[in-house]
């Protein structure tokens, strides 16, 4: 993967401490809330606050640096990447990222060309399901 400050510059954004902590929170958890991101960034930052994360996470969020994932529940977000589907556990919430093949992927641009795609599958997780 490029390094966060690379991201950034690719971007229309400049290069902040907190944006590169974001960054750094979103590729170590795969997905988190904006509170979640909060909770561990404000370690670092103890000066900041929920309303700075926000701003710029959508900022990150227009630059299509990070993306919104899992609209249904509480909106979690990733580090763009290569199209890919969600699993989400319908339990415990987890969530993990779905290979989504290429093949699909073309397909769906046939019809619908230039389209963002979210693809989620709702079900019960390998430890959820495990211990019930
Ligand atoms: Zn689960
Ligand atoms: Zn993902």
């Amino acid at each position: 993967m490029k390094s966060y400050k690379m991201l950034l510059e690719e971007s229309n954004l400049k290069i902040t401490p907190q944006r590169l902590a974001i960054l750094k929170e979103l590729d170590k958890k795969g997905h988190a809330s904006i509170e979640e991101i909060y909770e561990n960034i404000k370690e670092m930052f103890p000066s900041i606050s929920l309303a700075t994360i926000y701003k710029n996470i959508n900022a990150l969020k227009e630059e299509n640096v990070i993306n919104e994932v899992c609209l249904h529940q509480k909106p979690k977000f990733e580090i763009t990447k290569e199209p890919h589907a969600h699993f989400i556990c319908k339990k415990c919430g987890k969530i993990e990222d779905v290979e989504f093949s290429k093949v699909i992927d073309k397909e769906i641009e046939k019809y619908y060309p230039n389209s963002q795609k979210e693809l989620y599958i709702y079900g019960i997780c390998k430890d959820c399901s495990g211990n019930s």
